[in-house]
């Protein structure tokens, strides 16, 4: 029988990346002591915009990250234009989103943020910041290499070697972890590549393209077939982000890293019949970077011993539901959950984590299938109508409106009459 205590745990995350330094924070609120193993030092960080739909900003909010001081632009409504001439298509408002999924926090907005401005926040809320819990401790230059699920060792390319109670492995789609603990992931190249850039507010108003800046939308055009752009504003409204997708077979690109730059006539090229006005702002843009999409299946399982699994290392998916960071913002806030001290008089560490598998694997599985069937189908996608319409469909109340603890209270009663 799993010693059952509500002492601390010794927890390594192996990670620094949204999903790590979320685990990190929520972890900390909870009074465990916290250390996380990056490889790099941050010293690239790069990214674009991300969304936070009320799923994952509601456990921003409830860490008390400072949400604020991350520069979101709270999104309104989805726009669709016309792929050619950029005549606007349709719009779904998301005018009463607050108080229709609203339903733990008082302040659950769509965010849309740049990823470092949310990346700094995470980082001071486990490193910095007085708060509930001992501040998390950070370890830059620690490339995890071997990690042992029954002794919880983990041994890094510096020589250096920890152990500890859990060990969460948030290392990226690319996770080292996940074949540690016997998970050879099936996966192939899809179909689809993308670039993606930004561009400065100061820019489009030059350009003449300030409604970009304005519109408080993610604005699609394309999105049925393989090519679509997706374009939504950051960092206070200052930046504007776009991703691009196109055909794998126009370049054949292989990485799935942020770091392949591209230039700016390379990305219009790619798009000869687009949007005039978008082509402008592509010709403008800055950062440029491409990558190929890859499609992982679902793995078999996320815990093994001491591990679990976490963010893009359990479910890699296409970027088409704009919930990458979310789900991984959910699975920070269930390991809170089932790791709290009131748990902990019932359930060991490894029980929890078995817990945590059964609270998320099934919610991420159908997210990440549904992001699959999304790349070239936008009415697949949350907000593009409703299950109404495709039977089956994911829906934007079914991701925005869900409630984990009231789903881990049913999940807990059905394991206690099974
Ligand atoms: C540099 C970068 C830029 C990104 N930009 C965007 C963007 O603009 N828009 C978007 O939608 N999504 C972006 N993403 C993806 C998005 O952040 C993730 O899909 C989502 O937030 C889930 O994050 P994650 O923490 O699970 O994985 P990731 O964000 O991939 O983080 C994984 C972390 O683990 C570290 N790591 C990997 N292997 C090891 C190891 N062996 N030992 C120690 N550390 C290790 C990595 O360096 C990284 O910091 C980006 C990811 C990265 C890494």
């Amino acid at each position: 029988m799993p010693a059952r205590t509500d002492s601390p745990l010794q927890v390594a995350i192996i990670g620094a990346g949204l999903g790590g330094l979320a685990a990190a924070v929520s972890l900390r609120r909870q009074g465990h002591s916290v250390t996380v193993y990056e490889r790099y030092d941050f010293a690239g960080e790069v990214g674009a915009s991300l969304s936070a739909a009320s799923n994952g900003s509601r456990f921003l909010e409830e860490w008390g990250v400072d949400v604020e001081a991350a520069k979101p632009v709270i999104l309104k409504r989805l726009i669709m234009h016309d792929w050619s001439n950029g005549e606007v298509k349709s719009t779904y408002p998301l005018g009463d989103y607050k108080s229709k999924f609203g339903t733990v926090c008082t302040r659950l907005d769509y965010n849309n943020f740049h990823r470092i401005d949310i990346h700094k926040q995470l980082l001071k809320s486990a490193f910095e910041e007085p708060g509930a819990g001992p501040k998390c401790e950070l370890k830059v230059n620690f490339k995890a290499t071997d990690v042992n699920p029954d002794s919880g060792v983990i041994k890094f390319e510096n020589g250096e070697e920890t152990s500890a109670d859990i060990i969460v492995a948030a290392d990226g789609i690319r996770s080292v972890t996940r074949p540690m603990i016997g998970i050879e992931p099936q996966f192939e190249m899809s179909t689809s590549c993308c670039y993606r850039c930004i561009i400065g507010a100061d820019k489009l108003r030059s350009l003449g393209l300030e409604d970009y800046v304005s519109n408080e939308a993610i604005e699609f055009w394309g999105g049925f077939g393989i090519n679509k752009i997706v374009m939504s504003p950051c960092s206070n409204g200052e930046v504007v982000s776009c991703y691009c997708f196109y055909p794998a077979s126009h370049n054949n690109v292989r990485d799935d890293g942020w770091s392949i730059s591209a230039s700016p006539e390379q990305l219009v090229e790619t798009f000869p019949d687009l949007d005039p006005r978008m082509r402008t702002l592509m010709l403008n843009a800055e950062d440029i970077k491409m990558w190929r999409l890859y499609k992982h299946q679902p793995y078999p399982y996320w815990v093994k011993g001491k591990v679990c699994l976490l963010g893009d290392a359990a479910h890699p998916m296409m970027p088409d539901q704009s919930q990458g960071s979310c789900m991984a913002f959910e699975d920070a806030g269930a390991l809170g959950l089932v790791l709290n001290k009131g748990f902990r008089e019932n359930y060991s560490a490894v029980e929890g984590l078995a817990l945590y598998e059964s609270l998320r694997k099934e919610r991420a599985t159908r997210v990440q299938e549904a992001s699959f069937k999304a790349r070239e189908n936008l009415n697949e996608r949350i907000g593009w109508s409703s299950s109404a319409d495709r039977p089956g469909k994911l829906t934007i109340e079914e991701v925005c409106g869900y409630n984990m603890r009231d789903h881990l209270a049913k999940l807990i009663s059905e394991q206690r009459t099974a």
